[in-house]
């Protein structure tokens, strides 16, 4: 298997859940750059640039490019040295940055460790599993959509009472699919098709159904 694998997909489209999955059963270390950028900015000793930099999120907008970059290589180059394979998560979500990280993978020698997962959603589903999921008041972890968590209330790790995320409002779910939907994702996933190395799955499906496709294309 690669060492590294890109996830990725719309906002809703599972990518995080897919990718806690995988990273689970492969023994890979799961990078989210969206987890990244919360860690920091729950750190009360964060840079007053930092700080600023982080205030797109909270518009739906994507943080600076710079932040990104420092958080996610940090990540990727210590996963690395301890022999361990990456799945990036939301780490790419422009062609700017795609190219980026190419660069960053040759200068690695890494350019053949490569593989890219796109899961499609379309925008309509997209918007619909956003407004539907949820997360732990209490530990903070992500309560995906799924018909059987839409009933839950508490948080079946800590029992903390489930919330809506902040960046989940009606008016923030449909800035982020215009950042960051199909229109976008589009020349990032032509650009890695192009190089041989994208594998689509349908992300429709149930969240099972999906992690059995992506383990069947990582064997390709
Ligand atoms: P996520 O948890 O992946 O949905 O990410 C939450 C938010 O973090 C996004 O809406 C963006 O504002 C920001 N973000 C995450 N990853 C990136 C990235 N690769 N580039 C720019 N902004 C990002």
């Amino acid at each position: 298997m690669k060492k590294i694998l890109i996830f990725l997909g719309p906002p809703g489209s599972g990518k995080g859940t897919q990718a806690a999955i995988v990273a689970a059963k492969k023994k890979y270390r799961h990078i989210s750059s969206g987890q990244l950028l919360r860690d920091l900015s729950a750190n009360a000793d964060i840079s007053k640039q930092d700080a600023k930099m982080l205030s797109a999120m909270s518009h739906g907008r994507l943080v600076p490019d710079k932040l990104i970059f420092r958080l996610v290589f940090e990540a990727i180059r210590k996963s690395l040295s301890e022999k361990r394979g990456v799945i990036l998560d939301g780490a790419v979500r422009s062609l700017r940055q795609a190219k980026k990280y190419q660069k960053y993978f040759s200068k690695m020698n890494l350019e053949n460790e490569l593989l890219v997962v796109h899961i499609g959603l379309s925008d309509k589903s997209s918007r619909f599993r956003l407004s539907h999921r949820r997360v732990c008041s209490k530990c903070g972890i992500n309560v995906p959509f799924s018909s059987s968590n839409l009933k839950k209330k508490k948080c079946s790790e800590c029992g903390g009472v489930l919330e809506t995320r902040t960046d989940d409002s009606l008016s923030i779910i449909n800035k982020r699919i215009r950042a960051q939907g199909n229109t976008v994702l589009r020349p990032i996933a032509d650009f890695y098709d192009k190089m041989k190395i994208l594998r689509t799955v349908d992300g429709e499906k149930t969240i099972a159904a999906v992690t059995k496709d992506i383990l069947r294309v990582l064997k390709n």
